[in-house]
């Protein structure tokens, strides 16, 4: 589990999803017990196993790792308490998406890429970063999607496994960009739940068999 949230820390630096040290993102063990996060302040491309973070998923507090864990660890633990399907989440300031929490629009689905995360990506209200009240709100607003703006902040992302939750996660960075440019020219149509929902259908065939 450390091997792959590392891989993944790394692709989130690479991709430049966040703003320096900004965003956390963390990976659920098998057993469902404990989740491994990403430290508090540091850069993502630098991290080694050693620098992750093991988190108790019923008292939120540190099960093992010597680094100060990320500040949104709340954030974290409450999503994996009252979402026993999640085993991946990711927190990012990107920018498309931290623009749409700013106006506390919700992202519509102007492209069914959003179609994995649900019929939208909506806003949940302001809450100081790092609190449980952050944490409780945005949990609320996340409801069984898997995907929520945190407003005025940015993005939380979730999936069945890090690499399903950050796959999402660019998801809907990319479709809150495109929206966004939509937004110059005019009133960009948005897809039909029935639609998204045979998108959904068929994203279950998509790729490769092994
Ligand atoms: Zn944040």
């Amino acid at each position: 589990m450390r091997k792959q949230l590392l891989e993944i820390a790394h692709r989130f630096a690479a991709d430049n999803l966040s703003p320096g040290t900004s965003g956390n993102i963390s990976a659920r063990e098998p057993d469902g017990r404990t989740f491994w996060i990403t430290p508090s302040g540091m850069d993502f491309s630098q991290l080694l196993e050693a620098d992750l973070v093991e988190i108790d998923v019923a008292s939120g507090s540190i099960a093992s790792g010597n680094r100060v864990p990320s500040s949104e660890v709340p954030l974290h633990v409450l999503t994996y308490q009252r979402r026993p399907d999640v085993k991946g989440i990711v927190h990012a300031h990107s920018l498309f998406a931290a623009v749409f929490s700013t106006l506390n629009r919700p992202i519509k689905a102007v492209h069914y890429q959003i179609a994995r995360v649900g019929d939208e990506v909506p806003v949940a209200d302001y809450a100081t970063y790092g609190t449980d009240e952050l944490a409780d709100r945005a949990t609320n607003a996340l409801g069984q999607g898997n995907a929520v703006l945190l407003k005025n902040h940015g993005l939380i992302a979730v999936g069945n496994s890090i690499r399903d939750a950050y796959r999402n996660a660019l998801d809907v960075e990319w479709v809150a960009h495109l929206y966004f440019l939509g937004l110059q020219i005019g009133e960009p149509d948005v897809l039909t739940h029935e639609e998204l929902e045979r998108v959904r259908d068929q994203f279950k065939d998509y790729g490769q068999k092994f």
